[in-house]
């Protein structure tokens, strides 16, 4: 059996080095905001050639506690709108309601799943003061023309930036195209803690300050609080585990690629559509390989039969969630709802060999 994602067999390359680096944690007596933290937060920054990095503990906080910081200095008020491609996770979709924001749902790209600046303009009306911009499935949406429109627009633009680390597009990566950038190292994401941890990128200095005040119940000094902030910090340990990790994302991001291409140039039927590289093949980080069928269940019961097993990236799209009936539950988004009923994600991983993926190929040709 191919596994959809054999999370255990790709944490276990690391086994001795995360053991090491475990035990120098203990061993130092600083569990919480330590050097762990500030070291990674330097690093991952570097990495994405960001101004700032703060660490914060998943990826959810992250993309809440910036529209919070936002808030906090008047540039977004109760209310004001937050466009956000309707086929989203959804916890881009939660970050803007638990800020107490609006989610202006827009309809993405049909061939990139992304959203696309063209879709965005249209879906703009005067409530809508941000933009959120999700880089589905670990491709850069289109940010040069996404990133000028919030400029001439005078909008701010935050990227969920979750399942595209390292993606990079004329030189720029995923998480510096935006005002700021919500990461997620839940630990299947292409850069994956052991458990859970996130970061926002940032470019502007104020809101990296606010952003770790926010992270520690609104202080920055010890029994000082400026403002009301929740918990919401990087551990030590996870810090010290993704410094271990994020050497080997870019190697392990290009053997994604290779798979990738094995699928893309193997895989040819009529009746499966593979997923578009709109760009540069590195603004690509391949996190999944959605492809879409119109009889999905058969599909994946024949390919099951065949022994590739096969996952769902996402069954329900958010604004047909039961959580926002009440808000976003009339909607109608065609787009959106049958990209939710058409796609599958093949077995992606850098662990999977080339024979693994000849095999799914095969299989994919076998189940049409
Ligand atoms: C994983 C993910 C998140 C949330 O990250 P957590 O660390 O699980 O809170 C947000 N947006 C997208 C697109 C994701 O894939």
């Amino acid at each position: 059996m191919i596994p959809f994602f054999n999370l255990q067999h790709l944490m276990m390359r690391h086994q001795s080095a995360l053991i090491l680096t475990a035990q120098g944690v203990i061993g130092r007596g600083r569990y919480v905001l330590g050097e762990e933290v500030a070291g990674f937060e330097r690093e991952f920054a570097d990495y994405v050639g960001a101004p700032h990095c703060v660490g914060v503990s998943d990826g959810l906080a992250a993309l809440t506690l910036t529209l919070r910081a936002w808030k906090e200095f008047g540039l977004l008020k109760e209310g004001d709108g937050v466009a956000v491609p309707a086929n989203t996770y959804v916890a881009s979709v939660l970050a803007i309601t638990e800020c107490r924001l609006t989610p202006v749902l827009v309809e993405p790209d049909e061939a990139t799943f992304n959203l696309s600046a063209a879709g965005l303009e249209r879906a703009l009306t005067s409530q809508v003061k941000a933009v959120m911009a999700v880089h589905l499935y670990g491709q850069l949406a289109e940010m040069p023309a996404i990133a000028e429109l919030c400029r001439r627009k005078g909008l701010l633009l935050i990227e969920d930036a979750a399942q595209a680390h390292g993606a990079v597009l004329e030189g720029v990566k995923a998480g510096a195209w935006g005002d700021a950038a919500g990461f997620s190292f839940y630990p299947t994401k292409n850069l994956g803690a052991l458990g859970d941890a996130g970061a926002v990128t940032c470019k502007d200095a104020a809101l990296a300050d606010m952003l770790r005040k926010l992270r520690n119940y609104g202080s920055a000094e010890k029994y000082h609080n400026e403002v009301q902030g929740p918990n919401d910090r990087l551990d030590e340990l996870q810090a010290a585990f993704l410094r271990v990790k994020l050497p080997h994302l870019d190697p392990e991001n290009a053997r994604r690629r290779q798979i990738a291409r094995i699928y893309r140039e193997g895989i040819r039927s009529a009746k499966v559509q593979l997923p578009k590289v709109r760009a540069a093949e590195e603004s690509h980080v391949w996190h999944l390989f959605v492809v879409r069928v119109t009889d999905r269940d058969a599909f994946r019961e024949r390919l099951l039969a065949a022994g590739v097993e096969t996952s769902i990236h996402y069954p329900i799209p958010p604004h047909r969630q039961r959580a926002f009936a009440a808000n976003l539950g009339g909607l109608s988004l065609p787009v959106t709802e049958a990209i939710h009923r058409e796609v599958v994600s093949l077995p992606m991983s850098p662990a999977l060999t080339d024979e693994e993926a000849a095999t799914v190929v095969r299989a994919v040709h076998s189940a049409v």
